[in-house]
């Protein structure tokens, strides 16, 4: 990342950290005096953790961490560490320095250095890699090697589970992100490029194992002969129009909202090439004819759709459509609206900054920053779970809301092994896991934990991620700088 050196120099960080070795006294018995400052622990609990993570269980029962302020001939001296072998691990951090202000991963890094000293036994390492980077944050000096600089737009906490790995085990590879190369197999389909209008969308399956990608501009179909194809009036009786919502009903049907010239349709695939359209705002006054931003079923298989200009319709029995919006309802003002289904004729709907529950019965419960533990944030992105509980995205936070008891949990995304990674999109594969689509790539949800940076590593050119969907076959199709498919 020889881009990101310059700016990390530029200001000017100066930590440099210094081992002291005192002699030890041998024969001293281990001291059990677990002494650690508050703002300390949790970089202890984390160390703990990825160790774990890693099958390494330590003992850090001795372990005694001071705050005070450090005095040596270099006075960029942000801690030391004295292990005496058999004694007490004694580490000693001076907050005063400026690596104290300079965020969450620059604090983890420096104490970690400590720890890798006094805890794993590991001297200094000033190593680098073929790319010209450090090996190791066990390095003497140029501090901030997986630094997060939100305001700078500076994210280098993708490099953290390399070097995590590394500080564990100082023969681990060297990292992907060393290269511009992706270890994955990867079919391009250029003409699918995001610098147009002809960036993905949506991707979907339906229930006939037919895979559909939408952008847009336009409806393509992958072809028995695996060829994509775009469905429109030459081949099928679709018109081709703007938006190309995708949803699939719950007898596995494919459902197409689009624009065309300012009036709303919505079509049904029927098999091969052929669709019914269902509604057109022309003939259906009760359908909006506001762009659809997305479009859904319930377990009712009552038709969902929401606009840009954040309108809710639910389809009736009678074929019309009850409309809710900011001057008949609850419902905030604003922002484009995503739909989950819950599994019990309930739906989830993100508006902007509030996560609304629709029971089914348009009795809309709205939770917010205001009156529950949400970020004061836009909520971006939602999915339901098996449980019917709701994975919700905001920039860099993963909620879950769990309908039995009514409560929202911020995942720790530290703990996670996701930090600080801008989510564009969660989706379920055909085997029941998370992947999330984010600014710094691919990441796939194992238990508890996302996997590598480098697990899923697609290329520099292509580490920011936007939609991403698997075909019936399992296989990954993600927009990047073009569209690129992989098998797991
Ligand atoms: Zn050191």
């Amino acid at each position: 990342m020889k881009n990101f050196s310059p700016i990390v120099n530029k200001i000017a960080l100066s930590i440099a950290l210094a081992l002291t070795t005192f002699s030890c006294d041998t024969d001293t018995d281990p001291i059990d005096v677990y002494q650690v400052p508050a703002a300390i622990e949790p970089f202890v609990e984390r160390f703990v953790q990825e160790a774990a993570a890693r099958g390494i269980s330590l003992n850090v029962t001795n372990l005694v961490v001071e705050i005070g302020l450090l005095t040596d001939e270099d006075e960029d001296v942000a801690g030391t560490c004295t292990n005496g072998g058999l004694t007490t691990p004694l580490i000693r951090l001076d907050t005063t320095k400026n690596w104290w202000s300079n965020g969450d991963m620059i604090r983890e890094e420096v104490i970690f250095h400590e720890f890798g000293h006094c805890l794993l036994g590991r001297p200094h390492q000033d190593d680098v890699l073929p790319n010209g980077d450090f090996a190791s944050i066990m390095r003497t000096k140029s501090p901030g090697l997986y630094a997060f600089y939100e305001f700078l737009d500076v994210n280098l906490s993708y490099k953290r589970d390399y070097y995590l790995s590394e500080l564990f085990d100082e023969f681990t590879d060297p990292p992907c992100w060393i290269d511009e190369s992706s270890a994955l197999s990867l079919d391009f389909f250029p003409e699918f490029n995001t610098d147009g209008f002809n960036t993905p969308r949506q991707f979907l399956a339906d229930g006939q194992d037919v895979f559909w990608i939408s952008t847009f501009q336009n409806l393509f179909i992958l072809n028995s002969s695996e060829v994509i194809q775009a469905v429109n009036n030459t081949n099928s009786n679709f018109q081709a129009g703007f938006g190309n919502a995708l949803a699939v009903d719950q007898n596995g049907a494919l459902w197409v909202a689009n624009n065309i010239e300012g009036q709303n349709y919505i079509w049904k695939h029927d098999g091969a090439l052929s669709f019914t359209l269902v509604y057109q705002s022309e003939q259906n006054p009760t359908l909006p004819n506001i762009n659809i931003s997305a479009l859904s079923f319930d377990t009712n298989n009552r038709l969902w759709l929401a606009t840009f200009q954040g309108e809710l319709a639910i389809e009736k029995s009678d074929g019309t459509f009850e409309v809710f919006n900011e001057n008949n309802s609850d419902l905030p003002a604003g922002s484009v609206p995503k739909l989950a289904p819950g599994t019990a004729g309930n739906m989830f709907i993100l508006l902007g900054k509030s996560f609304i529950l629709d029971p089914g019965d348009h009795q809309f419960q709205i939770f917010n920053f205001e009156n529950a533990s949400l970020p004061n944030q836009t909520l971006t992105n939602i999915v339901t779970d098996q449980q019917g509980n709701a994975w919700i995205s905001s920039d860099y936070q993963l909620l879950r809301y769990k309908i039995a008891g009514n409560q929202f949990e911020a995942l720790d995304m530290i703990d996670f092994n996701m930090p600080y990674s801008n989510i564009t999109e969660l989706v379920w594969d055909t085997e029941g896991n998370l992947w999330v689509a984010t600014r710094l790539g691919l990441r796939k949800l194992i238990g508890e934990r996302f996997s590598d940076f480098c697990s899923y590593h697609l290329g520099f050119d292509h580490w920011d991620t936007s939609t991403l969907g698997f075909d019936p076959q399992g296989r990954v199709w993600v927009s990047a700088k073009e569209l690129i498919r992989f098998t797991q």
